[in-house]
């Protein structure tokens, strides 16, 4: 037996990377055709494209030192400490470094499971006690996603109050027609929180915009994201002052972005052997569910050994 993870965005592979490390056997099942989860670049008329995370901070030292490995790589690099707010009374917002992946997040996580035990396309549809995952037994097993999704595996009722959605979208120009961003919070905007420059994430200069609906438009187009291109486009040219259409579009719907309250515990592990981790277990981002994933695989890796 074997401990199973279900989920390998960040949260799943840094719990497998921590159990693997301390000897552990440890299997990670995902539904997708790559690692990645909400850290997703998806190839887009070339080059990928950044369509879940903007970019990621490392305030927590232990990722931090995760972050260094990746740049002394070449997988990441230090992108912005400043924003522009677009809306509002405008002006810039200063905060922490700003990490991009010139490969895309994704190329982060992909490292990160180099050598662990990883089956894509693997959708699991039932996990209970014992604990069992689709009828097999296993030593552990850890649930590293957004909780509604861990809640369906489990038949629990759903979280309340309940996550939040965004449709990213993303958008090609003939050349670039914006000013420097790099990328900018949207206030107070009906459709849009943020837009980012993807070119200047990926430095390759490229000139392509993603833009992070409001949680009402990603709600409105649910069953059609690509609904929410033209208001977006509409929004783009007025915040921005973008004279003309895109060469491309594309709409990417993430019906569980961001967590509506997250927990104040950094991960769960009950008496039965199922674990839940992410980033919905503290602020919602990349590193803490980073951060999660690694305490509860420490934790597992403790308690197996
Ligand atoms: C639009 C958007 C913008 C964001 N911007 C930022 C930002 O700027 N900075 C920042 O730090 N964070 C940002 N985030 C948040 C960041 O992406 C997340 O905090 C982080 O990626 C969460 O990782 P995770 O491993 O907890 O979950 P996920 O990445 O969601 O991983 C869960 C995995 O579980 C898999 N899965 C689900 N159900 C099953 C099943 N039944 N069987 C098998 N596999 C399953 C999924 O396919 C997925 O791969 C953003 C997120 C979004 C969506």
């Amino acid at each position: 037996m074997a401990v199973v993870v279900v989920g390998a965005g960040i949260a799943g592979i840094a719990c497998a990377r921590e159990l693997a490390g301390s000897g552990v056997p440890v299997r990670v099942l995902e539904r997708a055709r790559a690692v990645g989860g909400r850290m997703a670049s998806r190839r887009l008329h070339g080059r990928p494209v950044d369509l879940g995370a903007a970019y990621f901070t490392a305030r927590d030292p232990e990722f931090r030192a995760v972050v260094r490995g990746w740049q002394d790589a070449g997988l990441a690099r230090e992108w912005t400490s400043e924003l522009a707010v677009l809306g509002g009374d405008g002006g810039r917002a200063a905060g922490p470094v700003r990490y991009a992946a010139p490969g895309g997040l994704r190329s982060l996580v992909a490292a990160l499971a180099e050598g662990l035990d990883v089956r894509l396309e693997h959708e699991v549809r039932r996990v209970g006690p014992g604990p069992v995952v689709d009828g097999e037994r296993a030593d552990a097993v850890v649930l590293a996603m957004p909780e509604p999704q861990s809640a369906r595996l489990r038949g629990l009722p759903m979280p309340v109050p309940g996550w939040s959605p965004v449709i990213a979208v993303a958008a090609g120009w003939s050349r670039r027609r914006w000013p420097d961003l790099p990328a900018a919070f949207v206030n107070d905007h009906p459709v849009l929180t943020l837009v980012a420059d993807d070119g200047a994430r990926r430095g390759d200069g490229a000139p392509v915009l993603v833009a992070h609906t409001t949680a009402e438009v990603a709600r409105a187009h649910d069953a059609h994201p690509e609904g929410a291109v033209s208001p977006s486009l509409d929004a783009l040219r007025e915040l921005l002052g973008i004279d003309a259409e895109p060469e491309w579009t594309y709409a990417h719907r993430w019906r569980y972005a961001s967590p509506g309250r997250p927990r104040e515990e950094p991960f769960h592990l009950g008496a039965d052997g199922i674990g839940e981790a992410g980033d919905g277990w503290g602020s919602p981002r990349v590193e803490t569910a980073w951060r999660s994933g690694t305490l509860l695989g420490r934790e597992l890796a403790a308690t197996l050994q």
